[in-house]
């Protein structure tokens, strides 16, 4: 009995037919990665519409009803991309950056086997409510309470991201941690409305649980898209 130690590596490869599948579109636009793990990069973002989580302070509620926002199919969004960056083909391309509303709400399988075969990374920013679906390079898990993450996005997590509202947050926070594989990464991000005030509290709690680390979101400070 052999084992092919070669079938390790799933390189799917899309034809020339493909890319058909349609996604609501609320923007899209190349900037730097504002948070967490991939901070400072230059980062492709699209955000899809539709949402059904609710967070109170949701800074997007525009994004909640995807049927305001245009279909497009998977060809547009990635010729699209590739126009926006003047793509070059390098070892080292921008991330793509899908975000929402909740992006989980639709297949995202198409989306980034394309991406993949134009040599993008796929990064995905999700509350972890709904299925997963999509082939990723890296998984953004931002838990909300309004709705729970599902057992198999703690699992794929490369990184979660807590918002801290008030300092209730932080036992929340570890509930999840306790629930992601032991190689994600742990961040901290204060609610932007509450910045000015939970910030040092989140400081002093990261010095006290040092496997924490502080996220913010330089793209505001910044006033970048
Ligand atoms: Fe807004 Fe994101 Fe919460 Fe949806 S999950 S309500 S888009 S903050």
């Amino acid at each position: 009995f052999l084992v092919n130690s070669f079938q390790t590596t799933y390189k799917p490869v899309l034809s020339s037919e493909s890319n058909t599948a349609t996604l609501p579109v609320m923007e899209a636009f190349y900037t730097l990665q504002g948070e967490g793990f991939h901070q400072g990069k230059a980062a492709y973002f699209i955000r899809l519409g539709g949402c059904d989580v609710g967070c109170f302070w949701c800074d997007v509620k525009e994004s909640w009803d995807a049927a305001v926002h245009p279909q497009k199919t998977v060809a547009k969004i990635i010729e699209e991309a590739k126009k926006a960056i003047s793509f070059q083909p390098s070892a080292v391309s921008p991330i793509f950056v899908i975000t929402g509303g909740e992006p989980l709400l639709h297949n995202l399988d198409e989306l980034t086997l394309g991406l993949k075969n134009e040599g993008f990374k796929t990064n995905i920013e999700t509350s972890g409510s709904s299925p997963l679906s999509g082939y990723w390079d890296w998984i953004c898990l931002s838990p909300k309470k309004f709705k729970n993450p599902l057992p198999e996005v703690f699992a794929a997590a490369s990184e979660l991201k807590v918002v801290v509202y008030n300092k209730s947050d932080f036992k929340w926070a570890e509930e999840n941690a306790a629930q992601v594989s032991a190689d994600c990464k742990l961040y901290l991000q204060p609610e932007w409305s509450k910045a000015q005030s939970i910030t040092p509290s989140i400081i002093e709690y990261i010095k006290q649980h040092p496997r924490w680390q502080l996220s913010l979101q330089v793209h505001k400070y910044l006033d970048i898209p």
